[in-house]
């Protein structure tokens, strides 16, 4: 079976994100691109996380073109591949429609930097104007807002993240809904304070070498 292991990934990662409920039924979706292959395993559509099998992920190949697999892919498909193309940076795509994030997103709101921890998408949570689920305009949406960020809001849909593996872009997910939850319970009670640009810069900075990253230099071990 070709991409073995990524498709098993998704499998794992999809029921995560039902069990951390940042989607629920069938929606959100979820793909790893294997930029040697030149192919991406992507989730099936509308099948349910806890049914789904290794062999439901679709392997498609860099025009969309499905190389194996039985099911149909997703139908957000068009955006997973506007993004990899948009950035060669990354090798995982997860959507979400995670209930704060999509809070924000139904205001047409972006989200600002309320809490540090937005820098796991960048300075902010950009917004992609709305076009229906699906549709070749929401890629070209998606793919004309992200940047240099690691996440996008879908106005009146969802969150889309990135990262450079599956586990990275699934974290994005997760932490970038706490900060709309953050944003949105602020918002219920004042008017939150947004850490200043120059702050996010230090805080951006300190990520690149935050937890276990960079420890080889630190032991020496790096030769
Ligand atoms: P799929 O089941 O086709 O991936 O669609 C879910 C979704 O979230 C559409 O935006
Ligand atoms: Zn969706």
């Amino acid at each position: 079976m070709l991409l073995e292991k990524e498709r098993s990934e998704i499998v794992r990662f999809g029921r995560k994100m039902l069990a951390a409920r940042l989607t629920s039924g069938t929606g959100g979706n979820l793909s790893i691109c294997d930029r040697d292959k030149g192919l991406v395993a992507i989730s099936p559509s509308g099948i349910e996380y806890e049914d789904m099998l290794p062999a439901d992920v679709v392997v498609v190949d860099s025009a969309g073109m499905a190389v194996e697999g039985t099911r149909k892919p997703s139908s957000e498909l068009g955006f997973h591949l506007s993004l990899y193309r948009q950035r060669p940076d990354i090798q995982a795509v997860v959507h979400t429609h995670s209930v704060y994030a999509t809070t924000i997103a139904c205001l047409h709101w972006e989200i600002p930097a309320v809490h540090y921890l937005v820098a796991f998408s960048g300075r902010k949570v950009p917004l992609a104007p709305y076009a229906t689920f699906g549709s070749e305009e929401l890629a070209a949406h998606v793919a004309a807002t992200i940047g240099d960020y690691n996440a996008v809001l879908l106005a009146n849909h969802g969150l889309v993240t990135v990262g450079p593996n599956l586990a990275t872009a699934f974290a994005v997910a997760e932490e970038i809904e706490l900060v709309a939850q953050i944003y949105y319970q602020s918002k219920c009670i004042g008017e939150p304070v947004i850490v200043p640009d120059e702050e996010m810069s230090t805080v951006i900075g300190k990520f690149a070498t935050y937890g276990q990253k960079g420890v080889e230099t630190l032991t020496g071990s790096g030769g």
